[in-house]
């Protein structure tokens, strides 16, 4: 595409929601270029095991978010590899600037940028991140082979992810603040039913101990007394729910108290032509299959403002230019 053309549609964020989109959009013959800064799948590229999307009784996270992004390549999909630096929303386009000081222009722009894993905020975390605090049991299982973890959480990520850890440690505790998990009745279950598993209820994790440059201890804090001891610990995994990737979402669109953007049930956010979808939106509850139905819509949605635009346009004779 020339420079200073103007794409029908910018899709930034490379996970299911985002490569869904460049499907829909791709099908519905829109100018279209999806811009990653690191590998395409985003998040699912860290789950060992994906039971829950439709047509896949097991899939790996990797193999799936692979599938997705040559679904999109199939129909020629441009990608750019980079960083988005900031989204200028315009009244003729809006204007994508990118980390390398190129800039797009584009009709429509989707936001699939996710989210990212919350921080317990105690002492000892982020010194110790990489040396026995993770937040990623695919990634950094394996060095914990025989060794005692403690995966923090009570949701689905946690039960999942200290599953997948009991097949490599001696023993996992899950560290969760309340006497109930959130997680799903199958996954409780499995958690109950494996033996390597221990539940330690109404605990918080308050400080992360050094020991010969690793973890080498925490200290619990019971929920109900306050009452606290010392645990010594080979790792800890912490997963506690995420954090909308919201950075580039342009002022004037509006968020929850979290962060993550209000939109309507197209996916459009309050300006005009720039959608959010997937993680970074606020929703009832997080999955594949729903990031990729929300890159449905928001794609089909943009096609419709497209054309409207363009109509419009045409009608007026003022063919909007680039900056
Ligand atoms: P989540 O469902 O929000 O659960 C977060 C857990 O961390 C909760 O148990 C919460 O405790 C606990 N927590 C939050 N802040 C904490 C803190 N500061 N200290 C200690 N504990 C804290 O997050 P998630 O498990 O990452 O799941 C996110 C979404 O992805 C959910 O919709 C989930 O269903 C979905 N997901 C689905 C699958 C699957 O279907 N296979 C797999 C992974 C994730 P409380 O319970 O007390 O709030």
């Amino acid at each position: 595409m020339a420079t200073g053309d103007i794409y029908d549609l910018v899709i930034v964020g490379g996970g299911p929601g985002g490569l869904s989109a460049a499907v829909y959009a791709m099908r519905a013959a829109l100018k279209t270029v999806l811009i990653e800064k690191a590998v395409p799948g985003g998040q699912i590229n860290l789950s060992d095991s994906v039971e829950n999307y439709p047509g896949f009784t097991h899939v790996s996270g990797a193999e799936l978010s692979m599938r997705f992004a040559e679904h999109a390549r199939a129909y020629g999909l441009e990608q750019i590899n980079e960083e988005v630096a900031e989204i200028l929303p315009g009244l003729t386009h809006h204007t994508v600037r990118l980390a390398d000081g190129r800039t797009l222009a584009a009709h429509a722009v989707i936001l699939a940028t996710g989210g990212s894993p919350r921080k317990l905020k105690v002492p000892g975390e982020e010194t110790l991140y990489g040396k026995g605090v993770s937040y990623c049991a695919v990634c950094d299982g394996f060095f914990f082979r025989g060794k005692q973890v403690i995966v923090v959480g009570g949701g689905d990520s946690a039960c999942e992810e200290g599953l997948y850890l009991a097949k490599l440690a001696e023993k996992v505790y899950l560290v969760h603040r309340r006497d109930a998990l959130r997680a799903s009745r199958i996954l409780q279950q499995r958690v109950e039913a494996e033996c390597k598993m221990e539940v330690l209820w109404n605990t918080v994790i308050t400080e992360i101990n050094e020991a010969n440059g690793g973890v080498g201890g925490v200290r619990l804090r019971d929920t109900r007394n306050g009452q606290e001891r010392e645990m010594p610990i080979d790792g800890v995994f912490v997963f506690i729910g995420f954090d909308p990737n919201n950075q580039l979402v342009p002022a004037g669109i509006r968020r929850n108290a979290d962060g993550f953007v209000l939109t309507d049930d197209q996916c459009a956010t309050a300006i005009p032509g720039i959608y959010a979808i997937g993680d970074l939106r606020e929703r009832y509850a997080r999955q594949i299959v729903l990031a990729a139905a929300d890159g449905c819509m928001a794609a089909l949605s943009a096609a419709h403002y497209v054309e409207g635009r363009k109509a419009a346009a045409a009608d007026s004779c003022e063919l909007p230019t680039p900056a």
